[in-house]
């Protein structure tokens, strides 16, 4: 997420806050210090509303990062890796790399944080009792009891069955298991989700007409983050579940512009890059593929030695990266063409040059789907 601060590293996964993470840092320790605590315990130190707010505040990150790290820690579990946690305006998130294969898999991962929010309100209302028992200060009976509370909310809050909320997550995994079929099970937890962002919005409208501007607008907020939310997951979604059932040989370009090994530079330039505007050129050699070209490796050399190197000279010899068998799906070609930085990628099957799938071969099959569909 752009303007993100890495604050550490947990089990391997980064923790990042977001510069939006102020805004809501602020908004309750002023909400806290000026409202809540003044209304409700007006015989306390006005600097302890402050202190004891930020520290709400701050306790409450801590809360929502344990919920996320619980997904993560489940995740990872089961396979999947998680890159980083981002705590930012309306929460947190975990970049949790793949979609779970597995209808299981996501029941777990989706009901492993609102667990944990369950279990921490339960024990920040054990201490509280505790603390009330052993006769002990407001100060520190409070903000327990406002932290056991704050943890119910979000148990409660992330199960409800609105997609891309846990609970939505929890039924897309429940329907996906009795009825098999993630595009069904996905298209239903995702209206659910458009439908609980507008619910939201409209209860803001409400909250903010009854007077309270401060909390209807952000209500507002909320339910257009989730509505907006769903509809994406569902597109992302669908985009993956394609992309894992077409295979590369249906996708790819078959009249493939190949170089020859013995063309000088200068050739290269005036007859292939100009005329037909690749970033990359596959390089034959007796016969064989020997490997491939790219603009980047003619612009390390100097121009005056263009007429006299050859292009064998320079080629990048075939690796792994850059050549994919015509059986394999498009998500594993995105992998191979991040990583070969060629733009461009050969298919080959037994030594033999089938065809060429570049990126934006891949872009325009997303934008014409999705305009179909
Ligand atoms: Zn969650």
């Amino acid at each position: 997420m752009r303007g993100s601060v890495k604050i550490g590293t947990i089990r391997g996964i980064a923790i990042e806050v977001n510069v939006s993470w102020l805004i809501i840092f602020t908004l309750i320790t002023v909400m806290l210090a000026t409202s809540f605590f003044p209304l409700n315990y007006p015989d306390w130190d006005p600097t302890l509303y402050w202190i004891i707010g930020a520290l709400m505040a701050i306790m409450l990150f801590v809360s929502v990062l344990l919920h996320e790290l619980s997904h993560s820690l489940v995740a990872i579990k089961n396979g999947i890796e998680v890159k980083r946690i981002t705590l930012f305006i309306f929460g947190g998130v975990a970049q949790i790399e793949t979609e779970p294969d597995e209808p299981i898999k996501e029941f777990k991962i989706a009901i492993a944080g609102p667990a944990m929010s369950l279990f921490l309100s339960l024990f920040f209302s054990a201490l509280a009792s505790l603390a009330t028992a052993s006769g002990a200060s407001e100060y520190l009976i409070v903000p327990l009891t406002y932290l056991a509370t704050v943890n119910l909310v979000l148990a409660i809050f992330n199960l409800v069955p609105a997609f891309p909320l846990d609970g939505g997550r929890i039924l897309r995994a429940i329907i996906w298991h009795y009825k098999g079929n993630l595009r069904l099970a996905t298209k239903i937890a995702s209206n659910m989700g458009g439908f609980f962002g507008y619910f939201l919005m409209f209860s803001g409208i409400f909250i903010a007409l009854s007077g309270d501007i401060v909390g209807g607008v952000w209500f507002i907020f909320i339910g257009w983050f989730i509505n907006q939310a769903s509809q994406a997951s569902y597109q992302q979604t669908m985009v993956t579940d394609i992309f894992k059932k077409i295979k590369i040989k249906e996708f790819m370009t078959t009249d493939v512009i190949v170089v020859e090994y013995h063309k000088t530079l200068q050739e290269l330039v005036d007859e292939y890059f100009y005329v037909y505007k690749f970033a990359s050129f596959p390089v034959r050699r007796m016969d064989e593929i020997f490997g491939v070209v790219s603009v980047n490796d003619i612009k390390s050399i100097p121009r005056d030695r263009w007429q006299e190197t050859l292009v064998t000279e320079i080629a990048r010899p075939l690796t792994d990266d850059m050549e994919i068998s015509p059986d394999c799906t498009v998500t594993s070609s995105l992998n191979k063409l991040s990583k070969n930085g060629l733009g461009r990628i050969l298919v080959m099957e037994d030594d033999k040059l089938l065809g060429i799938v570049s990126n934006t071969d891949v872009l325009n099959y997303i934008r014409i789907h999705s305009e179909l569909q």
